[in-house]
């Protein structure tokens, strides 16, 4: 079918000093499913765990619970060839494109070095595949020879998507892809994103703490909040409907260009809780401007409210009751 990953139950701690003490929840029981050819967007606050999460699924960072499969292989159970495989199918694109471009490489170097890492040498297919790689994003030849500094912004990260690209792979996390560039770049890369998925059957998981941003690329958005993940809906169904109070906060956070459609700023009170002592119960509650007693105690599974849209809050306790009989 057309399940590409499933993210079961799926826990990152860090255990800060090691000694089971200072444990930071970084993400603490995930559960989603993944399409192939689909764009799932996670907005949440910086620290909320989105990237984190986005490591675990593609195996950078090891999990403490639950499994990762992928067209259902374990991905937790892979033996080294399978997991040098896996590292082809999988890659990441980082917000900061200078960051993890070398300085002292030109253009051409820094593309040659995924085929060197991945054992291919034949200097033809290599040539061959790097031209490919820069019509595919957009960048003239000339740049080849060219330094990262003698780059802007937007090539800079057209850059690391050519890099991401060159293996051919089939998922790659976006982390905060667009984020460090200006607005009218940003609309151009999240295009070039776009177009490259349709054309390469891509698939990506793309993080933001811009809910805006997610909503202009996302055909499925994941809302986290400490570690967890408190709504999943369809794009289309999340902008009709947020039943979430944190997804509609962050919301309201975004102007409209409407201005009758501009919706009353909730302003969130307090920092977000320390994630190695997340509050009992719902974890948004030291900062929910509905919660209620059973808020405090009792943890909200994420259930579906409506077709294809999940909640994880005790107000909708009752609806999926309903729509369950
Ligand atoms: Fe707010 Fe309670 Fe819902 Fe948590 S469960 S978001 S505290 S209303
Ligand atoms: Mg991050």
């Amino acid at each position: 079918d057309n399940l590409l990953l499933r993210a079961e139950n799926v826990k990152i701690y860090f255990d800060q000093r090691g000694n089971g003490k200072n444990v930071v929840k970084a993400v603490d029981g995930i559960s989603i499913d993944i399409m192939r050819n689909e764009i799932f967007g996670i907005v949440g606050e910086s620290g909320c765990g989105k990237s984190t999460f986005g490591r675990g699924l593609i195996n950078l960072l090891p999990l403490t619970e639950g499994t990762v499969y992928i067209d259902d292989k374990d991905t937790t159970q892979l033996s080294k060839e399978e997991m040098k495989d896996m590292r082809k199918r999988m890659q990441i694109i980082f917000q900061d494109p200078s960051a993890c471009l070398n300085p002292r490489r030109k253009v051409k170097e820094i593309l040659m070095e995924p085929f060197k890492i991945h054992g291919i040498h034949d200097k033809d297919v290599i040539n061959d595949r790097i031209i490919e790689l820069m019509e595919l994003v957009g960048l003239a030849k000339y740049h080849l020879n060219r330094y990262p500094h003698e780059l802007s912004g937007g090539q800079k990260q057209r850059i690391g998507i050519a890099r991401a690209l060159a293996l051919e792979p089939e998922f790659i996390v976006c982390d905060e892809a667009v984020s460090a560039l200006d607005v009218s770049v940003q609309a151009q890369v999240l295009n070039l994103l776009s177009d490259l998925k349709e054309k390469l059957g891509l698939t990506y998981f793309f993080i933001s703490h811009n809910l805006n941003v997610v909503y202009q690329i996302s055909d499925r958005v994941g809302v986290m909040y400490l570690g967890k993940m408190v709504e999943v809906a369809p794009y289309n169904s999340l902008y009709n409907k947020r039943y979430h109070p944190y997804t509609e906060a962050l919301l309201s956070a975004i102007p409209q260009v409407d201005k009758d459609e501009q919706k009353q700023r909730i302003i969130l009170k307090g920092e977000v809780p320390s994630p190695t002592n997340p509050p009992p119960g719902c974890s948004f509650h030291t900062r929910c401007p509905k919660k209620f007693s059973k808020c405090v105690t009792e943890i909200p599974l994420l259930l579906e409210v409506e077709k294809d849209h999940f909640v994880a809050c005790h107000l909708y306790d009752s609806f999926h009751e309903i729509h369950n009989r």
